[in-house]
């Protein structure tokens, strides 16, 4: 039995997209899903049911960081945990988050790519790309970003658009019709650009109906979500797995 912890989580996705593979592979598992309010007991529900293994989303994830037994991988780096698993007796923490935004624009031959937005996705994903430059509205959050030697610009400073890959993870266009930056500034970049990513899912946002209009190669969130779901599936199930035709499958159930 796997389960998600989240708060709110009746809108997850991921029992849909680990149940249907299951079922497609004629795996007797199952994946269900819990509303955890308070984040201190994340082991002890995971061990009340008897669970092989777990997905963690938001408020979570730093819970499931600072009280599993050990961190392995990238999740280390990030000091958030999205994957659980029963090793040995042991309950272990994983981030499947970020490499499964590396694995979702695998075939982007980029060079010079530039993140938009400096909150916590943008943290995430600036370890899995090369060498990111990082776009905000404001500069209160480049601490992070400047310390690992990273180029940080606001609306006001940026002088170079020559970016071949654009990622958008601000939250802008979630709710409203809006761009993550004025609109001279993203038409600038994209006439330059040629793939883009917004990492919101389950609508299509103005930055990415603007990057259409520049014939740009894209990714959504969908993708991010397909192959952090496919990554975190490789560890519930021990074994390297075809990432494509599994998130072939995740695809056909969630599109
Ligand atoms: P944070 O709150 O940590 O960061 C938000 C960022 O967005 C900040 O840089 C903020 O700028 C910027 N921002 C917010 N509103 C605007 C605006 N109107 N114009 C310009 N910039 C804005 O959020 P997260 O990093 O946790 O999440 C960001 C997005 O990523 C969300 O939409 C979330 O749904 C999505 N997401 C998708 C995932 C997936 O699997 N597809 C996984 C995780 C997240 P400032 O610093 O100036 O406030």
């Amino acid at each position: 039995m796997y389960a998600i912890f989240g708060n709110p989580v009746s809108h997850s996705k991921s029992p849909l997209m680990h149940n249907y593979f299951f079922k497609k592979s004629g795996i007797k598992e199952c994946y269900g899903r819990y509303k955890l309010e308070d984040g201190s007991k994340i082991i002890e529900k995971f061990k009340n049911l008897k669970l092989k293994g777990a997905n963690v989303t938001v408020p979570h994830k730093e819970w499931a960081y600072k009280l599993c037994d050990e961190v392995k991988g990238i999740a280390k780096e990030i000091k958030a945990v999205n994957t659980l698993l029963l090793e040995n007796n042991k309950i272990i923490g994983y981030n499947t988050d970020a490499p499964g935004f590396k694995e979702a624009i695998k075939e982007f031959d980029y060079k010079k790519p530039l993140i938009i937005g400096a909150g916590g996705t943008a943290k995430a994903i600036s370890l899995v790309l090369k060498n990111p430059t990082i776009l905000n509205r404001s500069k209160n959050r480049f601490e992070y970003f400047e310390k690992k030697g990273l180029k940080t610009y606001t609306w006001d400073n940026i002088n170079e658009f020559d970016f071949d890959l654009i990622i958008n993870t601000t939250s802008a266009g979630l709710s409203e019709e809006v761009l993550p930056t004025p609109k001279e500034i993203i038409e600038k970049l994209f006439k330059n650009a040629k793939f883009c990513v917004d990492v919101i899912y389950g609508k299509e946002t103005l930055f990415l109906k603007e990057a259409k209009k520049y014939n740009l190669l894209f990714k959504t969130g969908l993708d991010m979500l397909v192959y952090q779901g496919v990554l975190a599936m490789e560890l519930f199930l021990n074994k390297k797995l075809n990432k494509k035709e599994v998130a072939d499958i995740y695809f056909e159930i969630l599109r």
